[in-house]
């Protein structure tokens, strides 16, 4: 997959966004869901996305949809580092299959990172389980301001 292309109605995250597929979500508003990634590069990796969008990725974003879901970012990355107090967090998206993206529909990937601990692979670790993440997201939701 280039950077250029057709919006795939049903691309993973599409699905999750329609009830199709399951998340084990953090936070909700008008405009973004945001959830655990299920294959974690770090204990709380979460993700955020928007929930109106028929964009690919994020150079082909609307500017009125990009406005809240970095706004939705900084609410959820603000609640993870409140809930597991990481001594950093990695804020980052990915543009074409080059670049790393997997899923084409637009995302922002919040990664916690501890003095020490090692960051896994991209989009290619063991997956979760799912009770496990839905825990994470509890402890993270009670964090939302
Ligand atoms: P990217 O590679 O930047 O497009 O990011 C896509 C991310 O979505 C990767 O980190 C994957 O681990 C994650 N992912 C793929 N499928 C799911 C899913 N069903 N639920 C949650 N995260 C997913």
């Amino acid at each position: 997959m280039s950077l250029d292309g057709t919006y795939d109605p049903d691309n993973i995250f599409a699905k999750i966004l329609r009830g199709e597929a399951p998340c084990a979500r953090v936070f909700e508003d008008d405009h973004v869901l945001s959830f655990m990634d299920v294959f974690p590069q770090a204990k709380g990796h979460t993700l955020v996305i928007p929930k109106h969008s028929t964009a690919r990725n994020l150079l082909e974003e609307d500017p009125q949809i990009l406005s809240p879901l970095i706004l939705g970012v900084q609410r959820v990355a603000r609640a993870v580092r409140a809930a597991l107090e990481p001594d950093g967090i990695v804020i980052t998206q990915f543009n074409g299959a080059t670049a790393g993206q997997t899923v084409f529909h637009p995302h922002v990937h919040i990664l916690p990172r501890w003095d020490g601990v090692a960051v896994g692979r991209h989009a290619s670790g063991g997956m979760a389980d799912l009770n496990e993440l839905k825990d994470l997201a509890e402890k993270i939701a009670a964090k939302i301001a």
